[in-house]
């Protein structure tokens, strides 16, 4: 068995294989009391004096250096707040000031659709001539050139699995000039990530997928070490500046990190997402990488086998694949809303994808042959086939 296994920390409901860490991880058991404590003794007792009393105040800061553990970045450099989205628009906006004769930012087409939306809303309100351009994964690096501000890179494609090499990438796109960002959507707690050694300028990440923070736990943004002091906040709020309750009438930006906090912190969820991070304290990330790849090269190998009307959409090379296994299948919708309906939950992404996670924290090996057998049964006896699979609901 794994030293990574830890399946009595999570609450897992009876008769369900969770294959769905990658979209939202699981509660860990210690959260219901850790948040029931924080409203009853902490809100209910202390009313504002827990912003001080009980440290709500450098919570962020605080669970900002349980996240850098994991994606290999200095103590301090890390913070939370606010949702991926609005760190994707705050990373750019700083990017693109730190290379202001040029105009274009780049991503690619295997990029989440919210990174893309945000870099046009961006590009929208610039206006002078600034642009969006996506490339397909594989054509980035030939596409890097002297017109780039800034790149912009979800280093794990949610819907493939499919990796880039973080380092190389990031080493073509400073020798152009360009400022690299890195999505970690799909890598903190997933992948080994060591943002120093990648030395890209900034990186933005969710934790309610693998960190296991829980629905809306907040985002995190890194900023490298010597950028911190110097990068330009253009989300200004009160609480990245230097002294918010001075409340000045001019914004000066806080020291490092500090001026990547915006508003106000979610505490309760930062609580909830504090007792999840302690989970990872004794876990060694190469470790569990490799634990990873043994459930997926697993499941492939059995589906390969059980069930051979399924196309992999995933990489069979497993040094450019994250911690996901997706196959490819005409009605994957209903297929998978029938596998949902037997208890192996994994999630769907248009127009064909049938997406599986694999987390070692909590999954071991009789689990995938377990979810293999009954995938094999809904698509070998067609259960999939029903009008009650195929109606889509608003999440998917
Ligand atoms: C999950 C995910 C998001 C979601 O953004 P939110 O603002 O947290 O809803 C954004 N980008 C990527 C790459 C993701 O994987």
């Amino acid at each position: 068995m794994s030293n990574i296994l830890n399946k009595d920390a999570f609450i897992l409901p009876e008769g369900v294989i969770y294959l769905d860490g990658n979209s939202l991880g699981p509660m860990p058991r210690a959260v219901a009391a850790r948040v029931q404590t924080m409203l009853t003794d902490e809100w209910g007792e202390m009313l504002i004096r827990g912003w001080n009393t009980a440290g709500w105040m450098d919570q962020p800061i605080r669970v900002g250096n349980m996240v850098a553990r994991i994606v290999g970045a200095p103590e301090g450099t890390v913070v939370m707040g606010d949702t991926l989205s609005i760190k994707v628009f705050q990373a750019l906006a700083s990017a693109v000031k730190l290379n202001p004769e040029r105009r274009v930012i780049l991503s690619d087409t295997g990029n989440f659709p919210s990174d893309l939306y945000m870099a046009e809303g961006l590009v929208g309100l610039l206006e002078q001539g600034y642009e969006l351009r996506t490339v397909a994964p594989e054509d980035v690096v030939d596409a890097v050139d002297d017109s780039i501000a800034a790149v912009m890179l979800t280093e794990v494609d949610y819907r493939t699995g499919r990796k880039h090499d973080m380092k190389a990438v990031t080493k073509v796109v400073q020798a152009k000039g360009c400022v690299m960002i890195w999505d970690l959507a799909h890598s903190a707690g997933a992948v080994e990530v060591d943002l120093h050694g990648s030395n890209c300028e900034f990186a933005i990440g969710c934790t309610y997928k693998y960190l296991n923070g829980g629905p809306g736990a907040p985002a995190f943004i890194y900023v490298r070490p010597d950028l911190a002091d110097h990068v330009q906040p253009a989300l200004s709020g009160w609480l990245g500046h230097r002294q918010p309750f001075a409340f000045d009438l001019d914004y000066t930006p806080g020291a490092g990190i500090e001026r990547m906090r915006v508003g106000t912190p979610p505490v309760i969820q930062l609580a909830a997402l504090e007792v999840a991070m302690e989970l990872w304290e004794g876990v060694d990330m190469s470790e569990l990488r490799a634990e990873s790849l043994k459930l997926q090269e697993q499941f492939i190998e059995e589906v390969e086998r059980d069930v051979p009307q399924l196309v992999l959409a995933s990489p069979c090379d497993t040094s450019i694949r994250g911690s996901q296994v997706s196959f490819r299948f005409k009605e994957g919708y209903a297929a998978m809303q029938a596998l949902i309906d037997r208890g192996v939950i994994g999630d769907f992404r248009a127009p064909d994808i049938m997406r599986f996670g694999f987390t070692p924290l909590y999954l071991d090996a009789a689990d995938i042959s377990a979810a293999v057998a009954i995938l094999a049964d809904v698509m070998n006896n067609k259960l999939w086939d029903q009008d009650k699979y195929k109606v889509r609901s608003k999440v998917t």
